[in-house]
């Protein structure tokens, strides 16, 4: 049983990196190329499905990179504030710099 969460959550964090790395894949309407099935220069046009970029979004990329930028954002500020209390501190009280 312990077994079976294991592999699920391996597979997830397999699939969370996967969907991070390459989020787009090739549109299913048009096959990756942009155009509808069939149209020439004349006729038909873009696919309606991508635009005519031939990629799509694939279903939770949006999610992992958001989840990655707001980790990154909050570390940022963390370190950032860190910055300012030892600027703060340095500020306050020069002597400590002469310990160096
Ligand atoms: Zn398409």
């Amino acid at each position: 049983m312990i077994n079976m969460i294991l592999l699920a959550m391996a597979a997830f964090v397999i699939w969370a990196v996967s969907v991070y790395t390459y989020p787009f894949r090739p549109c299913r309407r048009c096959g990756g190329t942009g155009r509808k099935p069939g149209s020439t220069r004349r006729r038909f046009g873009p696919c309606n499905r991508c635009g005519g970029t031939g990629r799509t979004q694939r279903l939770g990329s949006r999610t992992a990179h958001r989840t990655v930028l707001s980790v990154r954002s909050e570390m940022a500020k963390e370190r950032q504030r860190k910055r300012d209390r030892k600027a703060a501190d340095n500020a306050t009280d020069p002597r400590r710099l002469e310990d160096r």
